[in-house]
């Protein structure tokens, strides 16, 4: 699908800045550590995507910002490293022409569920496109005992294949990804989707096994809706509060 590495086109540089604020913004929301990635999908070529090099997402600048193409090889490397996991963003962007943004992270109230057979449901109208269903990836079907990290595009392949047509896959004993058709939706969904995960350990501890009244997939499709603007706010916020600490 992908051709010869080669730029796909000059990206505004207010699109640079907001995906390297994207990664510090992950950063001060507890989604990233010194691990975890952003991508957003090239603004004029479908056929490439947009990433930092590899490097904490805390300390992500406008210049870090490497361009692949959907096999994730750099364009315009000079010399930068890649993410090992650079192939979860090419693949997704092979198989969904809808996303424009895909965040990869550990956040760590996420993982338990990909651990235990229990369903991460929207516990609240913020993190509503989890009703529409979240699949959970393990590696092992596919690929036996590994190191567990999605190090080259036939592993890309599987995960994208999990995910299917939902906006988020959990991935086992490592982590989770959630895709949005913006940038400022795929920040929202990934730091909402740590939030109700821990919303969902308090609930199930409160109820003590308890049904849980989360919401149904009506109700997630209606309020997510609304999330995709509403939620704007939330990223004006965050996008103020990088700002106010670099001058991009
Ligand atoms: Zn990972």
């Amino acid at each position: 699908m992908s051709g010869t590495p080669g730029s796909g086109g000059e990206v505004p540089e207010q699109v640079i800045c907001d995906l390297a604020a994207a990664s510090r913004i992950l950063v001060a929301q507890g989604v990233v550590d010194g691990f975890g990635h952003i991508s957003l999908r090239h603004p004029s070529a479908p056929d490439r995507y947009l990433m930092a090099r590899s490097i904490a997402p805390a300390l992500v600048t406008p210049a870090d910002i490497i361009e692949y193409d959907l096999d994730s090889n750099p364009c315009n490397a000079n010399g930068r490293g890649s993410f090992l996991e650079r192939f979860i963003h090419g693949e997704i962007y092979k198989a969904r022409p809808d996303i424009m943004s895909v965040v990869h992270s550990h956040s760590p109230s996420v993982v338990p569920f990909g651990l235990v057979d229990v369903g991460m449901q929207a516990m609240f109208h913020n993190a509503a496109f989890i009703a529409a269903g979240v699949p959970v990836f393990d590696i092992r079907h596919k690929f036996g005992a590994t190191d567990m990290l999605i190090g080259n595009g036939a592993k890309g392949v599987a995960l994208a294949e999990s995910m299917g047509n939902k906006d988020i896959v959990l991935m086992r004993a490592h982590g989770s990804v959630a895709c949005g058709a913006t940038l400022q939706s795929a920040v929202f969904r990934a730091v909402y989707t740590e939030v109700n995960a821990r919303i969902q350990h308090w609930t199930m501890a409160l109820g003590r096994g308890a049904p849980v009244a989360a919401l149904d997939e009506e109700e997630g499709r209606l309020a997510d809706v609304v999330n995709q603007t509403a939620g704007l706010r939330s990223w004006d916020l965050w996008r103020a509060q990088v700002r106010a600490q670099v001058n991009w």
